[in-house]
């Protein structure tokens, strides 16, 4: 095995993957696999996600891993229960939209996607392969530089919002202040969703939009 450059080995052990990891060994497909990971030298990441009354949470993997707990790290954050995981939303703990406050920082760690699309984001909801995904795309690296796509980037007053006014979520709040969701990830996802043509309405009013982002104190809501 050869690391090929990389530094970091990111994988994912939970409830959800084991359906498959069972089929190879179970825990000790990941035990290997980290181990491996460790001997060659790359950071190791365990990501886990989990809901109400999950088996396997961090704890459980620290556990499991604790020969090499102190070489590894753990994520855990519970399932975010958009789209084929809407099943979930009973699962996992949900919030008042007033709750939740700022705007989101994952806006601008643009992901580069396998058909080239490039999102503004690297969030649940900015999926190009699904419709509401395409909402977050600002280009294709296939057919375009990726210095045109900043470039553009930086035009999106979409973008700006929700990382400079608020996040998603008080965008969301604007046009139902009774949603409620697990995190800000969902909000984008209801807003791309159930709330579509407003959001599109908004997309139209750019101008607007930006001097209102400009503005101190400026409000979006009689864009809407
Ligand atoms: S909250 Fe929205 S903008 Fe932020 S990472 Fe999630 S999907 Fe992307």
């Amino acid at each position: 095995m050869r690391s090929l450059g990389l530094r970091e080995l990111n994988i994912s052990v939970d409830d959800f993957h084991m359906v498959f990891l069972r089929k190879f060994s179970g825990l000790n497909n990941a035990i290997d696999a980290v181990r491996a990971a460790l001997d060659l030298g790359l950071t190791v990441v365990v990501g886990t996600v989990k809901v109400v009354g999950s088996e396997i949470t961090t704890a459980h993997l620290r556990e499991v891993f604790k020969d090499v707990e102190d070489k590894v790290f753990f994520q855990e954050d519970f399932a975010t229960p958009i789209d084929r995981a809407a099943v979930l939303r009973p699962l996992v703990p949900r919030y008042k939209l007033s709750e939740i406050k700022g705007g989101c920082p994952h806006v601008g760690t643009l992901s580069v996607h396998p058909d080239g699309s490039v999102a503004i984001c690297c969030g649940h909801a900015a999926m190009p392969n699904t419709d509401y995904g395409r909402f977050f795309v600002i280009g294709n690296v296939i057919n375009e530089d990726l210095r045109t796509i900043i470039n553009r980037f930086y035009r999106n007053a979409f973008a700006w919002y929700l990382f400079a006014r608020g996040g998603p979520q008080s965008l969301l709040a604007k046009l139902n202040p009774d949603e409620e969701i697990a995190n800000i990830c969902e909000a984008c996802y209801l807003l791309v969703t159930r709330y579509r043509d407003s959001l599109v309405k908004l997309s139209l009013r750019k101008k607007e939009l930006f001097k209102a982002l400009l503005s101190n104190g400026g409000d979006i809501g009689d864009l809407l």
